[in-house]
């Protein structure tokens, strides 16, 4: 089959592989209609996550066709649509029992590395290093589907990929950010990042019951998108000072909730005009404008801090001592998908939201080099790429 490979920093090519088989008996095999490219992507793309290795398949939103079943699966037969979660979860594990699906203990196969570097190991990811279970993504005509009663959402509405597709990751990364906000009667919620997690964490806050919405970026398509479909006030960070901006906006109490869907940022901010050595350290001096410190900045004191945006390793100088004399509470993680799927699907059938609102690009999976190019670099409006193998 076609899938589209990493081969190193800012190298992805479209190369022929063998077709997964199922190997184990909970297993589905999936032929994709839709996949999409993700922030999370960049950062394999950018060069930040050491445990990739030349040839892995990439990718972790995608959707089709079922065309083969383990002898266990029990809920799903070819012929079935579904879109699958970014997230591999057992189901049965204490985590999974708990909801908390992206910290399964039983879908990581290379757990010992992810112990090592984090003390546990979360859950395997789609196409996201063998840190992650070296899973191979869904970039790609067909995809092995392991715990195949646990994950995929079958989708029996007639409704196009593009408005179910982003149930895999972006639509309940950005419901999820904003339920970790803790969002309170009339809240100011600050969001920073307009890419897709952005996007959907300001349609989730007004959904939690957000008094105002503010959302930070650089980029003026996606400044647009935010005010235009998001109702939110924007601020341009390069042409505003975010904290000063914010002060003056809330009285100088600051947001009651501030959500970072930016993480590990080589373009914006961050990691920017460093060189190689550097990058691998990841380690920036504390007066960068990182995301996640002007966050602690400016979050009133007493608030909440919703870490959505993905670090890697240790990218940042945290400040610890704001954190803590602040009072300020943080919640992270990797998205639990399968807890939303299906009331975030309902929310869809209903007619409440259209997720479709932010793919801009939609492209044979053949273009998926250029397309990773031009979604990293938010070149010609590019807000979120769908590829159909
Ligand atoms: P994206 O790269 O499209 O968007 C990031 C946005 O942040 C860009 O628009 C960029 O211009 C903006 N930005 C950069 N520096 C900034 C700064 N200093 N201030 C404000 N904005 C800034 O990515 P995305 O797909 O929207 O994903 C966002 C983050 O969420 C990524 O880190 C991604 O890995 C992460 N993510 C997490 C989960 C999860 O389960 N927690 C799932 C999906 C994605
Ligand atoms: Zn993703």
């Amino acid at each position: 089959m076609r899938a589209l490979c990493w081969h190193g920093e800012e190298d992805v090519r479209v190369d022929e592989v063998p077709d997964p088989q199922i190997v184990n008996p909970h297993d589905a095999i999936v032929e994709i209609t839709a996949t999409a490219i993700c922030g999370s992507d960049l950062h394999l793309y950018d060069g930040y996550v050491p445990t990739m290795r030349e040839g892995d398949v990439l990718g972790h939103e995608p959707m089709g066709e079922v065309v083969e079943v383990g002898n266990a699966v029990e809920t799903l037969e070819a012929g079935d649509r579904v879109v699958v979660p970014f997230t591999i979860s057992c189901g049965s594990c204490w985590f999974c029992e708990e909801e908390l699906y992206s910290l399964c203990d039983n879908s990581n196969p290379n757990a010992e590395i992810a112990r090592e570097v984090m003390g546990q190991s979360p859950a395997g990811l789609f196409g996201y290093s063998h840190m992650l279970g070296g899973y191979a993504g869904g970039q790609a005509e067909y995809l092995r589907v392991p715990f195949a009663d646990v994950g995929p959402l079958k989708v029996e509405s007639d409704l196009p990929d593009e408005q179910v597709l982003l149930l895999s990751d972006v639509f309940p990364t950005g419901y999820m950010a904003a339920e970790n906000a803790e969002i309170e009667g009339d809240d100011t919620v600050a969001v920073w990042g307009c890419g897709p997690v952005g996007q959907f964490a300001i349609q989730s806050a007004w959904m939690l019951g957000a008094g105002r919405v503010v959302a930070i970026d650089r980029v003026p398509e996606r400044l647009a998108m935010a005010r235009e479909h998001g109702d939110a006030e924007t601020i341009h960070f390069e042409e505003e000072d975010v904290y000063d901006r914010l002060m003056a906006m809330t009285g100088g109490r600051g947001p009651d909730r501030c959500i970072d869907a930016v993480g590990t940022e080589a373009h914006g901010t961050g990691l920017m005009g460093l060189t190689d050595k550097a990058k691998q350290q990841v380690n920036l001096e504390a007066d960068r404008p990182h995301v996640l410190r002007q966050a602690i900045k400016c979050c009133r004191k007493g608030g909440t801090l919703s870490v959505p945006g993905v670090y890697v390793g240790h990218a940042d100088n945290v400040p610890v001592g704001p954190l803590m004399n602040k009072a300020l509470t943080v919640n992270t993680g990797q998205t639990h998908v399968q807890r939303y799927l299906d009331p975030l699907l309902e929310t869809i059938e209903d007619g409440d939201i259209d997720p479709s609102f932010v793919v801009t690009h939609r492209e044979p999976l053949e273009r998926g080099p250029e397309m990773y190019e031009t979604f990293r670099d938010k070149e010609d409006g590019c807000v979120k790429v769908v590829l159909t193998p």
